[in-house]
């Protein structure tokens, strides 16, 4: 029996090798007489699993040596507080700001407003939007501490095809991005970035992990209140071990990074190869939905999520046969965010171009009985 494909946004699927390699090592790692979860994070074992999985993360995504690396706990919501306890200090104006692009971006700012002011620089905190306010539209504070946005929003399937550069608006502040939800599915501009910070459980493994690249520059500038296990400097002088790390999300995830390594073609970067292979198959589900009456999708071409595919029956009263044949087709999770409604496709690196050409399948022929 085959697996069925998972297109849920999150916790999502992750390629089978990992699980089967996971699987295959779970009673007795390596030899070593015990599984990675019972082990001390301080032993020699974990240590080089955790220092290898840093290591080929950093390759993978070209990750510059002034940033740091940092695996946290605490998720995407979690560094909506700890960014700005440990960023929003650094200027005097105690200001960050945030361009509202969707759901998640709009939580980030509710959360900094504990801690600062919160500006926001472009968007608003009501209502959709089905594009991205252009960088020369942008509002940006006198002196920000730091400038924050979400480069793909999960729920609203936006995503920036390009991150901005700062200083081409007059503005040094860092740039501050959630990358949750495409993280590792496309190269990344460190020029342009300061921090980016990304809950594991999307594109790169179990709930639990949460990763931070921080520039070497950003570690010392925490409001006292800020927590000793979420202060950045802190972690990044103990190598991610202030406290006990999640251990086993960690493992796992290093498992993911080798996965991906393996995923070359000729010529290509790794990641270059996952981003081509991830356009082709957000391509082929953008033209189904285009290319039918039953289904539409609501943001404009140029900034489509290539990860995360809302879209809606032209009869909404389908959606729940829509899903039903789905299931039994093999076709999982396939609900849309309950505050969106219709129906999400989640593509992430794990799912493969069969996965997708089997929905577009589907779609198809559920057009064909219902259109
Ligand atoms: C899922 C998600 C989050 C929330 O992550 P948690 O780990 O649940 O805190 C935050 N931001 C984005 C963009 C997400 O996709």
């Amino acid at each position: 029996m085959p697996r069925p494909f998972n297109f849920s946004a999150g916790p999502a699927t992750l390629p089978q090798e990992v699980l089967e390699q996971a699987a295959a090592e779970m009673l007795d790692w390596h030899g070593c007489g015990v599984s990675v979860m019972e082990m001390s994070h301080r032993g020699r074992e974990f240590m080089s699993i955790c220092a290898q999985a840093e290591l080929d993360l950093r390759e993978l995504l070209a990750v510059p040596a002034n940033f740091r690396i940092l695996f946290m706990q605490g998720g995407g919501l979690g560094q909506n507080a700890i960014v700005p306890m440990n960023l929003i200090g650094r200027s005097a104006s105690r200001t960050a700001d945030f361009v509202l692009t969707g759901s998640w971006s709009i939580k980030s700012h509710a959360e900094a407003r504990r801690y600062g002011e919160a500006h926001i620089a472009a968007g608003s905190a009501t209502g959709r939007q089905a594009q991205l306010p252009a960088p020369s539209s942008w509002r940006l504070s006198p002196n920000p501490s730091y400038v924050h946005l979400c480069s793909n929003e999960t729920i609203d399937g936006i995503e920036f095809q390009e991150l901005p550069d700062l200083r081409t608006l007059g503005c040094d502040a860092p740039l501050v991005i959630d990358c949750s939800s495409h993280i590792a599915s496309r190269p990344i501009d460190w020029s342009r970035l300061g921090l980016a910070y990304a809950g594991a459980q999307k594109n790169i493994g179990p709930a639990g992990l949460t990763l931070v690249f921080v520039r070497d520059d950003l570690l010392d500038h925490a409001l006292p209140i800020c927590p000793a296990a979420f202060n950045y400097r802190t972690v990044a002088d103990q190598g991610s071990m202030f406290n006990t790390p999640p251990t086993y999300a960690i493992y796992i995830a290093g498992l993911v990074f080798q996965w991906l390594k393996r995923q070359t073609e000729s010529g290509l970067t790794c990641i270059a190869a996952i981003e081509a292979r991830n356009r082709a198959k957000a391509q082929l589900l953008y033209d189904c939905i285009d290319g039918s009456t039953l289904y539409r999708n609501e943001v404009d071409p140029t900034c489509r999520s290539r990860m995360n595919i809302p879209f809606f029956l032209a009869d909404e009263s389908l959606t729940d046969a829509f899903l039903a044949q789905a299931r039994e087709a093999g076709l999982l999770q396939l609900k849309g965010h309950k505050s969106v409604g219709g129906l999400r496709a989640s593509l992430y690196n794990a799912m493969p171009l069969e996965g997708v050409q089997a929905l577009v399948k589907h779609m198809q022929a559920f057009e064909a009985t219902h259109g």
